[in-house]
């Protein structure tokens, strides 16, 4: 077994071909080429995250979940043959590759290698029981992971084949459902081998698909979802994860224009999305679909991880260093939230502010009354199959390759970089704790003394940052911008950076208050009663209540809120967003809200802020409250009512 294990990794050590590839003409170039699969490698807490995840859930999912069971379509079955095999694999591909778990490389090499061997003679892939254009181009992203992971030469051949069948098809069967919300997906995948092949019929292919595709340029520009939707409004235009897919769809088609609508149609989808539903953990409220402005509403763990892969799109097409600023909201507040800290359950929504998840039927636009338990398929089992493409893809995400043959720093977390810059081999170490501290170290080993820029994204809340380059201070980058460094390095040289992460207050819905330090969003931290509800082999379901009060207002000046906190740091723990250890903690001082009660089994509407006392001095007594990391608290408070201080 472990030799034949050891078989299953040759390919990801052997690899010549070119890490990065520039787009082909006549597309437009992107600003950052993402680097094939392996290329970064995940360290320090995020390898741990990674593999929690490998020994839970997404490790063990297809040994119990009959959904990817031996009679999955996608393994030649008579099961499942729709989208859940290829959601999980869009996963698993990344998982097993990055943490070099040879048991994982196995069953990515089974399922895959049905697909590959079963193409039908006329060019379809998967399950031929299966019709729908829809699940193939989440398998295509599939394929295009494990191509580079592997350089399997069965892979590009498939594919052209495959494009070829579908286009000489759609026509007569276009797309229709599903495929028409998402043909970005797929068109990603057309113009990947674009840049591989040359075959001009593969852009005939892409245009087709985005004629006979939604146009959400067209929906962003004449927005009309501006409040919760529900009823007969709620159809695929306003489903939260047909949106998330949707952020990169002009980002995408910019490529295939090269046209300055599209470009700045990629922020007017982003400006109505915050404009109406945004919630303070960066995502936008869709307990199904939108659903506004209040905390209390709703986010599915798949549209999580979807905005996490168009963010990292958007950041490839466009190298705008806000787009990071977002993805490390989402990657290191809501993604971490909605699974538990063993990757053994998880919520199908998630609230900001959520106080007790349990069976209940609460105000979701349309979900049902389990969507915010912990468990194995909570309300629906699309995110049990699709949440697992989260934190691998982040990690394979933190480091791009720059247009001017360097490398640039996309997200920061402790990883390893190694590639060829100008035929020379380069290996980064990315030296970190952050999110959890404000340091990152870089040192670089160029085989010899190599001249190349070298980007870092400061994030817009980073002023007054510190660079130093082998030790001597280097001027102030700008926050909100990547600061290049283009000088010759050497074999050790380090590069030290320092995020400064003072404690800011955010204004959210009702006048309310979140609270952030760097990239983390803090939340009230609210003791738990962990109620099993039932058990599907190894993965059990959990209610959660609250054992402590959560209707908490803060005492802070919203405008100068650092000194209201004092910020304590701990150890960091295997699992960082762990709710018993949390390596940071704010203490501040706050007040109970006796009217704020519960509604309908959430916290009830946010009292408007700030808040005045009834009575001098105030009937509530001051109290000392913690705040920890959003991401570990599975009840929590983060918007909340102030009394001005
Ligand atoms: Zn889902």
């Amino acid at each position: 077994m472990n030799r034949l294990a050891a078989l299953f990794l040759i390919p990801t050590v052997c690899l010549n071909a070119a890490d990065f590839l520039q787009n082909r003409a006549p597309l437009a170039p992107n600003s950052f080429q993402t680097l094939r699969l392996t290329t970064v490698k995940p360290r320090g807490w995020l390898l741990n995250e990674l593999k929690l995840q490998a020994n839970g859930l997404s490790g063990h999912l297809d040994e119990f979940w009959p959904d990817l069971g031996p009679n999955s379509g996608w393994l030649g079955g008579t099961g499942e043959s729709w989208e859940r095999g290829p959601y999980f694999l869009d996963g698993l591909v990344p998982l097993a590759f990055l943490t070099e778990n040879p048991v994982l490389i196995a069953k990515v090499k089974k399922w895959l290698n049905w697909t590959l061997d079963h193409q039908t003679p006329e060019g379809w892939i998967g399950p031929t029981k299966n019709q729908d254009w829809w699940p193939n181009f989440v398998m295509l992203k599939v394929l295009t992971q494990y191509e580079e992971a592997t350089a399997d030469p069965r892979v590009i051949p498939l594919m052209t084949k495959y494009f070829a069948y579908q286009a000489a098809h759609l026509d007569e069967r276009p797309l229709k459902e599903w495929a028409v919300y998402r043909w970005q997906d797929e068109v990603m995948s057309i113009l990947w081998l674009y840049n591989r092949t040359g075959d001009p019929a593969l852009l005939n292919l892409a245009h087709k698909l985005h004629t006979q595709g939604k146009d959400w340029n067209a929906q962003a520009a004449n927005f009309p979802y501006k409040d919760k939707v529900t009823g007969p409004e709620a159809n695929l235009n306003s489903h939260g994860v047909n949106n998330a897919q949707a952020l990169k769809a002009a980002a995408v088609w910019s490529l295939v224009t090269n046209s300055d609508a599209d470009r700045a149609a990629i922020y007017q989808m982003f400006r109505v999305l915050d404009e109406y539903h945004r919630l303070p953990n960066g995502m936008f409220s869709a307990d199904e679909h939108f659903a506004g402005l209040d905390p209390s509403q709703g986010t599915e763990l798949c549209t999580v991880v979807e905005a996490m892969f168009s963010l990292e799109t958007d950041l490839a097409i466009t190298g705008d260093a806000s787009f990071g600023d977002r993805l490390e909201k989402i990657a290191y507040n809501a993604l971490p939230a909605t699974i538990t800290e063993d990757f053994w359950a998880h919520q199908y929504d998630q609230q900001p502010n959520q106080v007790m998840c349990s069976l209940s039927k609460r105000d979701w636009s349309t979900n049902g009354p389990e969507s915010n338990i912990f468990g194995l398929e909570p309300n629906f089992g699309c995110c049990t199959a699709n949440m697992h493409q989260g934190w691998p893809k982040l990690a394979a995400s933190l480091w791009m390759a720059t247009s001017s043959g360097g490398l640039a720093a996309i997200v920061y977390a402790p990883s390893e970089v190694t590639t060829t810059l100008n035929h020379t081999p380069i290996k980064i170490e990315e030296e970190t704790d952050y999110p959890f501290r404000d340091k990152i170290k870089l040192v670089l080993h160029p085989a010899h003394p190599l001249t190349f820029p070298l980007k870092l994204r400061i994030p817009a809340w980073a002023v007054a940052a510190h660079l130093l380059v082998n030790g001597t201070e280097q001027p102030t980058p700008q926050a909100g911008t990547f600061v290049e460094l283009n000088r010759v390095w050497n074999p050790g040289d380090t590069v030290t950076l320092q995020l400064p992460m003072s404690v800011r207050a955010t204004e959210w819905f009702h006048n309310s208050v979140a609270i952030e330090r760097g990239p983390l969003v803090y939340s009230l931290k609210i003791n738990q009663s962990w109620r099993q509800e039932k058990q599907t082999g190894p993965s059990k379901d959990w209610e959660i209540f609250p054992t402590t009060p959560w209707n908490y207002a803060l005492l802070i000046d919203p405008k100068n809120a650092a000194p209201s906190f004092k910020v304590v740091e701990s150890s960091i723990q295997n699992q960082p967003f762990s709710f018993s250890a949390p390596p940071v903690t704010l203490v501040a001082q706050g007040r109970r809200v006796p009217e704020w009660q519960l509604e309908n089994d959430s916290a009830g509407p946010l009292p408007a802020s700030p808040m005045r006392c009834k009575k001098t001095p105030c009937s509530q007594q001051t109290e000392t409250v913690e705040l920890i990391p959003y991401g570990a608290a599975k009840l929590r408070i983060t918007a909340f009512p102030y009394f001005e201080q």
